[in-house]
């Protein structure tokens, strides 16, 4: 690899910097837009879209192996601490579709 190249290469990695987070599921990072966000509200979680809600979020993929990868693993419980009902799992896995 000649200097140039190894310059181009490092100015590329700074451009392609994305903010990453860690998804409940496979614990893999991925770009935040890749993933779908869960916040804490009053209401309990809530699934956050736009990725614009206060409060702390927690990520996880769009696809149902990380979700029942969560479940298994009461990732979402611990992620929250609070306990959850098959419903909201159901609803999560709807959205997925
Ligand atoms: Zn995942």
């Amino acid at each position: 690899m000649t200097s140039l190249q190894r310059r181009m290469e490092k100015i590329y990695q700074k451009m392609s910097k994305v903010p990453e987070r860690r998804c409940l599921g496979c614990m893999k990072s991925f770009p935040k837009k890749d993933l779908i966000r869960f916040v804490k509200s009053d209401e309990g979680i809530c699934m956050d879209l736009d990725q614009k809600k206060d409060g702390r979020g927690f990520y996880l993929c769009r696809n149902e192996s990380c979700l029942n990868k969560a479940i298994k693993k009461r990732a979402f419980e611990r992620a929250f601490s609070m306990d959850l009902d098959m419903g909201f799992f159901d609803f999560i896995r709807e959205e997925m579709d």
